[in-house]
């Protein structure tokens, strides 16, 4: 926890959310239509929630006004703007959202430009269901906003829906829930209660994680994941990013990244850099571990079958100085500092 500087207090917002959990917590979508009053219900799906998504069409009957099977990572607007024009078409009162991050980024950009009441149901621990932050992007940048008026205001946590998730997305999108929980540790405006959540969240993560590596469809090693990642989303809502999320923002938006390898792959190099610059983060991570957090999250990302650095990822080598500038330019709050030649070296220990 930070202490504020006297007169200026830290400011710790929670916001209003109703949240479902447990196995077949899908259900209850259609009752939580109605207990909203809504008549018309656009879905929004990816391809891999496909049957989940299928199910509640069949459930919502008469009240499903359409379909949108398209998100695409990152929200770009134009994609947006052909769904809004379906909602408009449609008449749709509401949204839900069935999916990873992409589906549920695309709810909330088409909730908050209509002004409609939105359930997130996810199906990987990226965390965007509760936080009220929106990433779009347009022409290749990508820009982020934070409005109350964002968040969805029902969550459905069903680990039924991530029994299927392949070994190499549950342990990248579970790494980059992690991910979130560390910035939280050494956050500038973390308060007891973000240091709460991010430590139980941490330490969920990295004992449910080789858990459900073992046994990818073991129920209750699922939901212990799944309930560590909402913890996680929880410290993105509260506390500000740091290095570790601006260079995922600065990669990801320059070269169109996969978003959960990216996180997975960037994290123990930030935690190296970080570290011995947060005392309170490395102790915590150091009990949680029962080690090296560095050597431990490390390994963790390593064991990934896909790419397991920049190089691999696609991104030019000559491309990192540029980076590093840009984020040495303007950076997000960080507990060392931003320097660029030591970004430099973190970038090619990456590549
Ligand atoms: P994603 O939603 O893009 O999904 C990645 C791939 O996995 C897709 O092909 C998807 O169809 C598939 N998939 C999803 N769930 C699956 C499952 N259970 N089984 C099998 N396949 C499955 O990836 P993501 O990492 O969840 O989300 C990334 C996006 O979310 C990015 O756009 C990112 O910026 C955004 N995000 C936003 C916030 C926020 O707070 N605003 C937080 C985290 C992520």
């Amino acid at each position: 926890m930070s202490e504020p500087a006297t007169g200026r207090p830290i400011v710790h917002e929670t916001l209003p959310h109703r949240v479902l959990v447990g196995p077949g917590a899908r259900h209850a979508i259609p009752e939580e239509t109605e207990r909203l009053g809504v008549r018309r219900v656009l879905v929004v799906a990816t391809g891999s929630a496909r049957t989940a998504a299928d199910e509640l069409a069949r459930a919502l009957g008469p009240r499903l006004a359409a379909r949108f099977d398209g998100p695409v990572v990152h929200t770009p607007v134009a994609v947006t703007a052909e769904a809004m024009e379906l909602l408009r078409d449609r008449a749709a009162d509401s949204v839900v959202a069935i999916g990873g991050g992409s589906a549920i980024g695309l709810a909330k950009a088409l909730a908050v430009r209509a002004g409609l009441p939105q359930i997130a149901v996810p199906t990987t621990y990226a965390g965007s269901e509760v936080t009220p932050v929106l990433g779009e992007t347009e022409g290749g940048v990508k820009t982020t906003r934070r409005d109350p008026a964002i968040a969805p205001g029902t969550v459905v946590y069903d680990p039924e829906l991530t029994w299927t998730m392949p070994p190499g997305l549950t342990r990248t999108s579970a790494l980059n829930a992690l991910a979130h929980a560390v910035e939280a540790l050494w956050a500038p405006d973390a308060t007891v209660v973000s240091d709460a959540l991010a430590t139980e969240a941490a330490d969920g993560i990295l004992t449910a994680l080789p858990e459900v590596l073992a046994d990818p469809s073991g129920p209750a090693g699922r939901a212990r994941l799944q309930q560590a990642a909402w913890l996680a989303g929880g410290c993105l809502a509260q506390t500000r990013m740091g290095l570790h999320h601006q260079l995922a923002h600065a990669l990801g938006g320059t070269f169109d990244l996969p978003h959960a390898e990216l996180h997975a792959l960037l994290l123990a190099h930030v935690l190296a850099y970080n570290l011995p610059a947060a005392p309170k983060a490395a102790a915590r991570l150091e009990r949680i571990t029962g080690g090296d957090p560095v050597t431990v999250i490390g390994e963790l990302a390593r064991g990934h079958t896909g790419p397991t650095t920049l190089g691999a990822l696609g991104v030019p080598r000559d491309g990192l100085r540029a980076i590093a500038e840009r984020i040495a330019a303007q950076p997000y709050p960080n507990p060392r500092t931003l320097q660029v030649d030591a970004l430099v070296r973190l970038l090619d220990e990456a590549w």
